[in-house]
Formats: structure tokens, C-alpha cells, sequence
């Protein structure tokens, strides 16, 4: 089998499981790291979440050692326990035709699992500097034998404090060793890490850093928590996806799939709390293009790997920039073009701007999709307070009494009360007007003051109330 993998040097058993994850042409940080790596180079290398760091450091391990030694041959630290399941998950993908066997260590998760995976033989770990350091201690985890060590996202675990624990980790392991760096930054105490503990290190300056995610375009949507779903019925129905939507937990997968399920959308969810057959079925049958919209978790859906995905959308909008670069990874694969709309609330809008930064990606803000004249979408949209409260939760009404019906501030709001059952607390501000009065009430009371002032009439005059517009 040739490649353009295999022009990299990469050997086969690599580049062909690289074919079967829809990987076709190596990202710009691939073509330039890969072959130095290959010859056994230490290098240190400027690199971002998404340019397919993980695929340089993952190829030139496997390539580098040999699988199913008894002590570990490779050894990537990194800053969190997200990235480490997820690069330990990459390296399964990556050994699947080498076998090797790759454990992921991290604080907050049981420690004799991990234990065991120790006990039971691991090539690779993959692991976040505290607890590594605590596995070395108690001798579960013996380094004498790594041969190729990664820092990777170095800067940010420097950022987290960790560098007094890298180097007792990198002092305990042999000398002889090829070292491979990766930071998206690199400060000069990066440069000092290097210095001291690399030979010779190369400097990967890849001209322009790429995102491998290119072909993906990424979009977000504001939309309150309420108007979720009508957000996505909207997507569902006007663009007709073959869509991957992931939710931030597994009761909202639920709710999701009973919901889209009840709509008559061909949809099938998976979840962690799912036996695993169950869950492969379900990927088969959304491979197979039986249903056509597959609803997740991000456990559930690690590794998943369909190469038509046209749309991946963030019902909930990721914390994390390394869970959202994965999620949106699932679409833009083997050259076809991909589309990534996550759901953004007032609150969540921060995040765009952060994981920008992060990834020196653009995410464009859209409008939901535009309904044909006459159609009637299959959720409606309802008034999301939510959006629309101040900081305390306020939202502005405008109610058509004032004045001119004889009422003042005290009157207003005591026939608010009365009518609408809205408790006397929920009331702000009121400015009375003429005809008009402005009123602010708690978002909580939103739904009383929409549907229930207006059925009582006021002095025989018919009741009207909408929000303000400033
Ligand atoms: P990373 O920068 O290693 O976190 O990779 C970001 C995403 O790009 C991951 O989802 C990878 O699976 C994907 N990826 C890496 N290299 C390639 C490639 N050559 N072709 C397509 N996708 C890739």
C-alpha cells in the first residue's frame, strides 16, 4: 500500500489504519515532523490543538517501539485527563493494526483501575504529570525502559504548575532517549525545558499553523435554552443532515431521543450507561445510513469514525476546547467538507471567543435556518426569558395601562399581583406611561404575565402585554 503517508516514511501497518480513521493527506505539521521524528530526532515543535500533533507523535511511537513489551516504551505527559483519554484514544485508533496498548493515567479516576491496566501490560501512557508521579512512587509504574517521551500542550502544563513534576519524571528515565515536544506557545521557559533536556532538539516551524479542521466550517448559533430544540428541528428539517448532536450529559441524550423519536426523525442515541453491543449497534446502523441522526455523549462517541458526517451540532456547547476540536473532528473527514453548529447561550458566548483564540479558528455566528413561507415548523418557538432577563433576571413588559386608566406605579403592580398571580417580589422597576407602562418582573414570572394578565380585562378594557424593546 503506498500513501502519502507512506512517502512520510511511515510504515504500513501505521498509514493503513490512518486510512481506515479517513485520514488522506497529512496536515502541514505531519509532512514536516514525522520524517525527522522517524529518524529518531529529538525536536521540539510549535503546535495547536487541531493541527494533528497527535498524529506525529502517535506514528513515530508505534513506529519507534515495539508493542507488547512487558515495561512500558513510551511515555506522553499532558495537562488534563480530557486530553489524555482523548490522545490515548487517538493511539488505539492509530495501533490498530501494531497492537500496541496504550493506558491513560489521571488524578480523580479510580487508581486501581488504572492499576490494573498497569498490571495487565502497557506500551504507551499517556498521563497528566500528579498522578503519574504517584504511580512512580508507589512502584506501579516503572520507566526504565521508555525510549520516547512527549510533552505535549508543555505550555499549558508549565501554566498549570507542573514543571517541578516533569522533571522528576523526565530525570527518571533513561538518558538514551528520543524526547519530542509540543506547545502552542513557546515562552522561554519552554525553551529552557528544551534546552536542558533534549539533545539537539530540531525546531518544527510549520510556516502557517494549520488546523486540520479546514474543511470543516464552524458556525454558532445564540439561542436560549428553551428554544433549543426549535433551533434544531429547523436544521433538521431544512438542511437534512446526516448529524452527529452531542449533548453535555445523558439524561439530556434521553430527553433528546425520546423527543426527536415521538417527532418521527429516524434518530438513535448512544451513552456511556449503554451495554456495548448495544451501542455498536447503533454506530452500524447510523454507518449504514439506517437512521440518519445519531444523538451522543462525549464518552460514547470517542473514536467514532464515519466518514460522512455532514453536519456535527453542539446541543450544549463544550467547556472544554479539546472536547469541542474532537467532537467537530467527527465531520470534514476524508476530504469531504464538514459543518460544525454549536448552540450558544447568552451565557456560553465567552467560549467562542476563547476557543477562537485557542485554535486561531474563525467560528461564524448564523442565524437557524429560514422556514419556507407556509410551512409549519415542527417545534414552535417560544419566548425564552432566559435570553432576554438582565443579570438578575429581570425582563422588560410592556403592558397597555397607565395613566390614562387612572393607574400609578402602586396600582399597576397591586393589579398585577391580583390578575396574573405574579408574587410581589418578582416586581422591578415600573416607569407608567400614558397609555403604556413598561414593568419589569422575574423571569420566573415570564409565563404569567404573557399568558395570564391579558385574560383578566382591566376596567372592562382588554388587557395586551409584550415584551419591551429598548
Ligand atoms: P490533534 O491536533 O492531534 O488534536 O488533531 C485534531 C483532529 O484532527 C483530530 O480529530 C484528528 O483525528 C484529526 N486529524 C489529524 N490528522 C489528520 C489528517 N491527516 N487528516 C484528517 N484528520 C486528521
Amino acid at each position: 500500500m503506498i500513501s502519502k503517508f507512506t512517502e512520510l516514511g511511515i510504515s504500513e501497518d501505521i498509514a493503513r489504519a490512518l486510512d481506515d480513521m479517513g485520514w488522506v493527506d497529512p496536515t502541514p505539521i505531519q509532512e514536516a515532523a514525522v520524517p525527522i521524528g522517524l529518524q529518531g530526532a529529538d525536536m521540539f515543535a510549535q503546535a495547536q490543538t487541531g493541527t494533528g500533533k497527535t498524529g506525529v507523535f502517535g506514528s513515530i511511537i508505534l513506529q519507534g517501539t515495539e508493542s507488547g513489551q512487558r515495561l512500558p516504551s513510551a511515555m506522553v505527559l499532558v495537562p488534563t485527563r480530557e486530553l489524555a483519554n482523548q490522545v490515548a484514544e487517538q493511539l488505539v485508533e492509530i495501533a490498530k493494526y501494531t497492537g500496541h496498548v496504550s493506558v491513560p493515567i489521571y488524578g480523580g479516576a479510580s487508581m486501581e483501575v488504572q492499576m490494573d491496566r498497569l498490571e495487565k501490560g502497557a506500551d504507551i501512557i499517556v498521563g497528566t504529570p500528579g498522578r503519574v508521579i504517584d504511580m512512580m512512587n508507589r512502584r506501579f509504574l516503572n520507566l526504565s525502559k521508555i525510549k520516547i517521551m512527549v510533552l505535549d500542550e508543555a505550555d499549558r502544563m508549565l501554566d498549570m504548575g507542573f514543571i517541578e513534576d516533569i522533571e522528576y519524571i523526565l530525570a527518571s528515565m533513561p538518558k538514551e532517549r528520543q524526547t519530542m515536544l509540543f506547545s502552542a506557545t513557546m515562552p522561554e521557559d519552554i525553551k529552557r525545558l528544551a534546552g536542558d533536556y533534549m539533545r539537539k532538539p530540531k525546531e518544527i516551524s510549520v510556516s502557517q499553523d494549520e488546523v486540520v479542521l479546514d474543511l470543516t466550517k464552524q458556525y454558532y448559533i445564540s439561542v436560549g435554552r428553551r428554544n433549543k430544540s426549535w433551533a434544531l428541528t429547523r436544521i433538521l428539517d431544512i438542511d437534512k443532515p446526516k448529524a452527529i448532536i452531542f449533548c453535555q450529559t445523558k439524561k439530556m441524550v434521553d430527553i433528546l431521543d425520546e423527543r426527536l423519536t415521538q417527532l418521527r426523525y429516524t434518530v438513535k442515541a448512544i451513552h456511556g450507561d449503554m451495554p456495548q453491543q448495544k451501542r455498536e449497534k447503533v454506530i452500524k446502523d447510523f454507518k449504514e445510513d439506517k437512521i440518519q441522526i445519531l444523538i451522543a455523549t462525549d464518552v460514547a462517541a470517542r473514536g467514532l469514525d464515519i466518514d460522512d458526517i455532514s453536519y456535527v451540532i453542539n446541543y450544549d456547547m463544550p467547556e472544554e476546547i479539546d472536547t469541542y476540536i474532537h467532537r467537530i473532528g467527527r465531520t470534514g473527514r476524508a476530504g469531504k467538507e464538514g459543518v460544525a453548529i454549536s448552540f450558544v447561550t447568552s451565557e456560553e458566548e465567552h467560549l467562542v471567543k476563547e476557543f477562537e483564540l485557542r485554535t486561531e479558528m474563525t467560528i461564524e455566528r448564523r442565524d437557524v435556518p429560514e422556514a419556507e413561507e407556509g410551512t409549519r415548523d415542527t417545534i414552535r418557538k417560544v419566548v425564552d426569558y432566559d435570553q432576554i432577563s438582565d443579570v438578575y433576571g429581570m425582563v422588560r413588559f410592556q403592558v397597555n395601562l397607565g395613566k390614562d386608566d387612572g393607574l400609578g406605579k402602586v396600582a399597576l403592580a397591586e393589579h398585577i399581583i391580583r390578575a396574573a398571580k405574579v408574587r410581589d417580589f418578582a416586581i422591578g422597576k415600573i416607569e407608567v406611561g400614558a397609555g403604556s407602562s413598561v414593568v419589569e418582573v422575574h423571569m420566573d414570572f415570564g409565563n404569567r404575565m404573557m399568558m395570564d394578565l391579558p385574560k383578566a380585562r382591566y376596567k372592562n378594557k382588554k388587557v395586551t402585554v409584550r415584551i419591551a424593546q429598548d
